[in-house]
C-alpha cells in the first residue's frame, strides 16, 4: 500500500522493512499488533488511519538500541541532559523520535509527538497520541491482568482509556519500586487525578 500523503516518502511495505530489520520478530509482531489497533481507533474516533499506521510502525523502533547510542544522542542533539539520569524505557519513545526522523525522514510533528508520548503519555495529547498510546496497550498481543477491560473502555471512551492505563502503569511502577518519570506524573495528574 502506498500511502496517500506525503508524511513518509516510503511505502508502507518498506518502512514495515526497516522497522523489521531494527527488532526480534516479538517485538516486530507487537508493532504490528499496535498498528491493527491504531488504524481501528483512528478509524472510530476520526482521526487519520495513514498515521495512526506511520505512528505504529515506528513508535518502538530505537526500542533495542543499546544505552550508549542514547547517551550519545541525548549529548549531541540538545535533550535535557536529566534525560541520561534513565533508562531505556523512557529513551525509547522521547528520544526514540531522533532516531526515527533522522533515518527514517519522517517529519510530520503530530506523528513525532505521539512515538515520544507513546511510553509516559502527558497532560497535553493530540487524538493521534492518545491513540499510539492506547494501542501499545491493548494491542492482540498483550497479556495481563486488566488488558480485556482496558480494551472495552477503549471502544466507548478514549480518554476513560487513557485515564485507564495510566493508573494501571503507575500503580504497577509503586508496586514494583521504580521511579517514575516526571511526565509520568503529569500524565496521572492530567487525566486520572480528581481536583478540587
Ligand atoms: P513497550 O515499549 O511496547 O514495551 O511499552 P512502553 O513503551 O509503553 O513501556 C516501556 C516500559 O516503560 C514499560 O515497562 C513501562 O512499565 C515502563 N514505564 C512507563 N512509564 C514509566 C515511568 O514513568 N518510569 C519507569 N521507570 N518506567 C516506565
Ligand atoms: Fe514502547
Ligand atoms: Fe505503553
Ligand atoms: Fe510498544
Amino acid at each position: 500500500m502506498k500511502y496517500s500523503n506525503n508524511y513518509t516518502a516510503m511505502d508502507r511495505e518498506l518502512l514495515m522493512q526497516k522497522v523489521q530489520m531494527q527488532m526480534s520478530e516479538k517485538r516486530f509482531k507487537h508493532v504490528l499488533g499496535v498498528e491493527e489497533t491504531a488504524i481501528a481507533l483512528a478509524n472510530k474516533y476520526g482521526a487519520s488511519p495513514e498515521k495512526a499506521s506511520i505512528a505504529a510502525l515506528t513508535h518502538d523502533y530505537a526500542k533495542e538500541r543499546n544505552d550508549g547510542e542514547f547517551q550519545l544522542v541525548i549529548r549531541r542533539d540538545g535533550f535535557d541532559l536529566e534525560l541520561l539520569k534513565w533508562n531505556n524505557a523512557i529513551w525509547h519513545g522521547i528520544v526514540g523520535v531522533d532516531f526515527v526522523q533522522r533515518e527514517l525522514g519522517i517529519d510530520d510533528k503530530e506523528i513525532l509527538d505521539a512515538i515520544a508520548l507513546h511510553t509516559t503519555g502527558a497532560a497535553e495529547m493530540s487524538l493521534l497520541a492518545k491513540i499510539i498510546y492506547v494501542a501499545d496497550f491493548i494491542e492482540p498481543g498483550r497479556d495481563f491482568p486488566g488488558v480485556k477491560e482496558a480494551r472495552e473502555i477503549a471502544l466507548i471512551n478514549l480518554d476513560d482509556a487513557v485515564a485507564y492505563e495510566t493508573k494501571h502503569t503507575l500503580a504497577y511502577l509503586i508496586e514494583q519500586s521504580k521511579p517514575v518519570y516526571p511526565k509520568t506524573i503529569e500524565t496521572y495528574n492530567k487525566w486520572v487525578a480528581n481536583h478540587g
